[in-house]
C-alpha cells in the first residue's frame, strides 16, 4: 500500500515547527546559519537539515498587493527518482509504501545522488561519507506513528495517509480553493515524475514556491541507469576502489606539506 504526505501550502504559516520536529524525531544536530535577508533558516539542504520552510514574496504587478508563499520542502520521494537511478552501489531504493531510502551500508560516498536529485535536497554528510536526506519517516511508518513533520504541524497543513485518501483530499481542497476565487489552485506531485510521495495542494504556480514547473529527471541518469545498471556491482567497486584511493593519496600528501611549513 503507497502512502503519501500532502502539503496543504494555502494552510501553511510558516512557522517551522515540521522543522523542528524533524531534527528532533532523527536526532540532527544544529547547524549554525547566518541571517541573509531571506526569512528562510536554513537557506539550503544539508545532511542535518532535511525539511526546510521556503519563504517567498510576491508583488502583483497590476495592483501592487504583496502576497507571501510558504512551503514545507525536502525530498519529494519520486516515483522516477534520479538519485536511485545513478546510484551505482544500489544503495538507494522505494520501500512498500513509497518512500524513497538510502542505505548508509552500501552507500560508497560517491555523490552522484547529490548531483543528480531532481529537486537538490540530498546532502553528504562528509563525517560519515553518506548521503542523507527525509526518509519519510519511515521507521515511524513500520511502529504506526505518522511522519513527525505531520504530528507536529498546528494547522493541519501536513496530512499522512494512503495514496488515495491524500489524492482525493488534495482534489477537495483545491476544489475549495478554486471557489474561493484561486484560479490556478492545482495539485504537484500527481503526474510530475510519474507521481510523487510528496504532494502538495498550491494555490499558485509552482515556481513561486520556489518548486520547478516541469520536474525532470536529468537525460544522464536515464543514460547512466541504462548503461550502467548491469555492471552496477563492478562500477560501485571501481568508484568505491578509486575513491579509497584519492583518500590514501591526500594522506601520504598531508604529512609532508606539514613538513614543508
Ligand atoms: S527528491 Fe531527490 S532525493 Fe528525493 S527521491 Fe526525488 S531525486 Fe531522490
Ligand atoms: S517525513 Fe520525517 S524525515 Fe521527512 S521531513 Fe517529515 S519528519 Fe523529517
Ligand atoms: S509546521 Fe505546518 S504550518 Fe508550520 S511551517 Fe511546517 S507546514 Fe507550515
Amino acid at each position: 500500500m503507497l502512502n503519501s504526505i500532502l502539503i496543504d501550502t494555502s494552510k501553511c504559516i510558516g512557522c517551522r515547527a515540521c522543522q523542528v520536529a524533524c531534527k528532533q524525531w532523527n536526532r540532527l544536530p544544529a547547524e549554525e546559519t547566518s541571517f541573509t535577508g531571506y526569512y528562510e533558516n536554513p537557506v539550503r539542504f544539508t545532511a542535518n537539515s532535511w525539511t526546510r520552510v521556503v519563504f517567498r514574496e510576491h508583488e502583483d504587478e497590476s495592483t501592487g498587493a504583496i502576497s507571501w508563499y510558504f512551503a514545507k520542502k525536502g525530498c519529494m520521494h519520486c516515483t522516477d527518482a534520479a538519485c536511485e537511478k545513478v546510484c551505482p552501489a544500489g544503495a538507494i531504493s522505494h520501500t512498500e509504501t513509497g518512500a524513497v531510502v538510502t542505505d548508509p551500508k552500501k552507500c560508497i560516498g560517491c555523490n552522484y545522488c547529490v548531483a543528480s536529485c531532481t529537486f537538490k535536497v540530498m546532502a553528504f554528510n562528509q563525517k560519515e561519507n553518506v548521503s542523507q536526506k527525509c526518509t519519510l519517516c519511515s521507521d515511524r511508518q513500520a511502529i504506526g506513528l505518522i511522519p513527525a513533520c505531520a504530528k507536529a504541524c498546528p494547522t493541519g497543513a501536513i496530512q499522512f495517509g494512503t495514496r488515495v485518501e491524500m489524492v482525493d483530499l488534495a482534489h477537495r481542497r483545491v476544489d475549495e480553493l478554486m471557489v474561493q476565487g484561486y484560479s490556478k489552485a492545482r495539485i504537484y506531485g500527481l503526474e510530475e515524475l510519474n507521481g510523487t510521495a510528496v504532494m502538495y495542494v498550491l494555490k499558485d504556480d509552482p515556481e513561486k514556491y520556489g518548486l520547478p514547473a516541469e520536474p525532470k529527471v536529468p537525460i544522464s541518469a536515464y543514460i547512466w541507469d541504462a548503461i550502467f545498471r548491469p555492471l552496477r556491482i563492478f562500477v560501485a567497486a571501481l568508484i568505491g576502489l578509486l575513491i579509497w584511493e584519492n583518500k590514501r593519496e591526500t594522506k601520504k600528501v598531508l604529512p609532508g606539506e606539514k613538513e614543508a611549513q
